[in-house]
Order: C-alpha cells, then structure tokens, then sequence
C-alpha cells in the first residue's frame, strides 16, 4: 500500500512501525459551534482511511481531539453566558449527533485538551528545560530557530519565515516566528495553575501533548485538513521531536478543502453549510459518495449539482442491490455451474481492482468507479438463469467494496421506501405548484416501480400491487 506523505513530499510505501497495528492521530474540531460539511469533508476523507485500513486488516487506534479551549470557545462562551466547560459540553455532543448522521466511527479516542493540563505543563516545563522553550511575564514561548528543522513540513526555511512573520511583531518574543506554548490569563479567561502563574495551554502543544500521551513518542500516521501544515503541524512537529529527539509522525497526511465557487468554506468567510443542515436535504450515503468522489488532495466544490449526480449514482448501487435480492428470492439453483464459477473470477476481479486503486494513495475516485463498473456487470450477466451462489457473491461483493467508502450499506427496503417516500412529496409539490404535467409524470414513475397513490381526506398514501 503507498500514501502521500506531506513531509517527503512523495508517495511512499505504507509500512507501520509496529507490524499491522496503526497509530493514527487526527486533529479535530474546536467545539464552539457545529461542524460545517467544509469540516466533514476531512472527517469522513480520514474516516475512510482508518475503515479501509482496517478492511486490509490493520488494527487502527484512531484517536482525534476536541479542542475544547482557545479563543473561540472563550469569546462564544462569554457571548451565550455559560463557561467554556459547558459550550466545549454541548457541543461535543452536537459532534457526535452530526458525525454519526454521516455515519463517521467513533474514534478509539476522543480526548478533550482540558483533560491534559497536567501533561501539558509537564511537556511545556521539559521544553524549557531542554531549552527550546523559554518564559517571559507569564507566558512560555517555543524558540523556532533552537530546533534545526523548523520548516521541513510545509517546506519553508526559517528566514523566508522571519520576514512573512515581521508584520506580527510581539515585543514580548525573542523572535517573530516563535509561538506561545502556554499563555498567561487576561481578565475573565479561564485558566489553571502552573509554574508560570495562572494559564492556558496553546492550541499547538494540545496536540503534541496527546499524541504523545495516548499513541507514543512516534505515532504512524498524523492527520487532517491542509490548512494544519502550517503553522500547526510544523509547530507540533518541533515541540514533539525538541521533546524526544524523535520523529513525531512517520506519515503526514493533509486532506484538502472543500470549496465554495472555489474558496475555502469557512466560517469566516461565512460561506458555509452546517453539516446538519446538508444531512437534512441528503442522506449521509449521498454525501459520502459526493465527497468522495473526488481524490481527498484534489479539492472538491459543494455543489448541489454534484450532490444530485451522487444521489443517482447511489440509486443506481442500490437498484443493483435490489433486483440481486429479489433474483436470490426467486431463483432455483442453488450451486454455481462450471461456466459460472469461471465467470465468478470476473465479479472476483473488481475486488482486486478496487484494492488495486485503493492501495494507491487511497484513490476513492477510481475505486468508486470500480464498484460502477461492477454494478454495470452484474446488471447485465446476472438473471434469473443465475445460481443463488453467484448472486450472493456479487451482493456481498458490492456491499463490502461499498463499506469503508460508506455507500450501499443500508437495506435496500429502507432505501426503496426513502425514494417513494420522496417521490410522494415531490409529487404533492407539484400539485401545490399546479404542474399537472409534472405530477402525473411522477405518478406513472411510481406506477413503473408498482406503487399505486390513493388520494384520502388525510394525505397521500401509498401501496405497492403485486
Ligand atoms: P477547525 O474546527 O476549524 O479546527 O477544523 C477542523 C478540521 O476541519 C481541520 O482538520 C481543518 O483542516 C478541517 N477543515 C476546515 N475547513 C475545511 C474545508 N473547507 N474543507 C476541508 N477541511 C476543512
Ligand atoms: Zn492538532
């Protein structure tokens, strides 16, 4: 298996420290707010990576932070009135009803930084002691130019850095590049006690602190969205390897944006979709498929254009799926003949493509195809005169390839009475609207898949004729 590491800038061969166990620590949300789809995209991209190492039977520890101090989480905070610890509260669990809509594992791991002060100051006070960090007034600074490699992640040297970073001139600082590790209270912040008076940790030092706390000195795989190179991974990486002159992370993997008329979306720029708000026009199947539908470097634009080719993609997965199910109800044969089990090497050979494509950096894009091409396949060769064996293989097959991707993993009634479901509301809009010619080409639709409407004094209902 070969990814993309950030920080060789190369494909490389996948080859985990400690034989099939993996070590995968991603960054995760300030919870100040709901996530938006923007955010989703880096959690369902990495999502897949730990579920399609898993597939290829590597044991994952998937551990993923809550940012749950800094900034943000004060200003929201004293804005709604409540303390930091009860925002960093609701909306950890806002986070896990939106990432479980998009059908996201919970990690191995979910660890809040307020939880590791201690270990914190324990990190900063070994930092200073190693010299690579020092104090001034309250506040602890790491010194860029102590660690030689400063730099090497996002592929910058320390000078061109010293002159981007000149504008934001702190006078406290030996140097304009060097970050704070620890930061001493200002009036009405929360804070904890530490050597250097009251305080609270840096974002940067969150991370590293437990990383290595949960997963060790160096972890397999470190992750998350583009914008995390620089300054976050980069000043990881220094305070993580100027603490135990080790490499943090052996791979570094970056996910890129996704994008609205080709910018990031941020809160910021206030060019957002909540993910909640997507996954009530969209079931997360859908989304998945969208999001994945393009490599996770390339970025991606939200469009409900693509969401709506996504959504027929997806129908045309789980038409597949239905009419294997009904064929395996009414055929007779139970065992595969010779021609058939010659021909089972063909569905057997789109596993080996999807793996193939898979393996190379995780190329969704082209595996997503694979399982087309195989939904194309069965639709044509597999029929009634098929055996239960060869349609049962072909099933499976689709929902397997289907399952670290996240798409063909519902039942196929449940999918089936969503589409009537939706076509019924389509229709009765329609109706609304008076677009007669729509709604009857809506009725003869339904018709087509033998559902019958019934118009009654209270609302359309439904039934299917045999
Ligand atoms: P934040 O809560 O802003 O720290 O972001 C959480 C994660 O989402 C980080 O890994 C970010 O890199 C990622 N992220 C933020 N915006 C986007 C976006 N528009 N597209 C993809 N990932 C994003
Ligand atoms: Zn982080």
């Amino acid at each position: 298996m070969k990814l993309y590491n950030t920080l060789t800038r190369k494909k490389e061969e996948f080859i985990p420290i400690n034989g099939k166990e993996v070590n995968m620590y991603v960054c995760g949300p300030t919870v100040y707010n709901f996530f938006h789809i923007g955010n989703g995209r880096t959690f369902i991209v990495f999502d897949t990576i730990r579920k399609y190492l898993e597939y290829r039977g590597y044991k994952v520890n998937f551990v993923q932070n809550f940012t749950d101090i800094d900034d943000k989480m004060i200003k929201r905070a004293n804005e709604d009135g409540i303390t930091v610890k009860e925002l960093g509260d609701r909306f950890i669990e806002e986070y896990y009803k939106d990432a479980d809509g998009l059908n996201i594992k919970r990690a191995t791991i979910n660890p809040r930084a307020t939880e590791f002060i201690e270990d914190i100051i324990e990190f900063v006070q070994e930092l200073i002691k190693k010299g690579y960090a020092y104090e001034i007034n309250g506040d602890v600074y790491f010194e860029t130019k102590k660690f030689n490699e400063y730099g090497k992640l996002s592929g910058q040297n320390l000078e061109d850095l010293q002159a981007g970073a000149r504008i934001d001139i702190d006078e406290r600082k030996k140097d304009s590049t060097d970050f704070a590790i620890w930061k001493k209270q200002k009036p009405g912040e929360p804070a904890w006690d530490s050597p250097w008076g009251k305080g609270r940790p840096g974002w940067h030092i969150e991370c590293s602190c437990m990383a290595h706390k949960l997963l060790g000195e160096t972890i397999d795989i470190h992750a998350g969205g583009f914008d995390l190179i620089f300054p976050h991974h980069e000043n990881e990486i220094a305070q993580s390897e100027g603490r135990t002159g080790k490499p943090f992370a052996k791979y570094w993997m970056h996910s890129a944006f996704l994008n609205v008329d080709n910018e990031k979306m941020s809160k910021s720029l206030n060019n957002f979709f909540t993910a909640r708000e997507v996954l009530q026009k969209y079931d997360a199947e859908v989304i998945r498929l969208f999001m994945l539908s393009g490599h996770y470097r390339t970025q991606l634009n939200f469009s409900e254009e693509l969401l709506e080719s996504a959504k027929a993609g997806l129908d045309r997965v789980y038409n597949a799926l239905g009419n294997l199910e009904n064929l395996l109800d009414e055929v007779e044969k139970e065992q595969m003949d010779s021609e058939e089990k010659e021909y089972s090497k063909i569905i057997e050979g789109y596993k080996e493509k999807y793996i193939e494509k898979m393996d190379d950096d995780f190329n969704t894009a082209d595996g997503i195809s694979v399982i087309f091409d195989m939904v194309r396949e069965v639709n044509t060769n597999i029929n009634r005169n098929s055996s239960k064996e060869i349609i049962k293989l072909a099933l499976n097959l689709i929902r397997e390839l289907g399952a670290p991707l996240g798409i063909g993993q519902k039942s196929t009634k449940i999918s089936l009475e969503n589409e009537i479901e939706e076509l019924v509301n389509k229709r009765q809009q329609a109706r609304k609207e008076k677009n007669w010619a729509l709604s009857d080409q809506i009725r003869d639709e339904l018709k087509d898949m033998g559902i019958i409407l019934e118009d009654t004094p209270q609302g359309v209902r439904w039934k299917k004729i045999n």
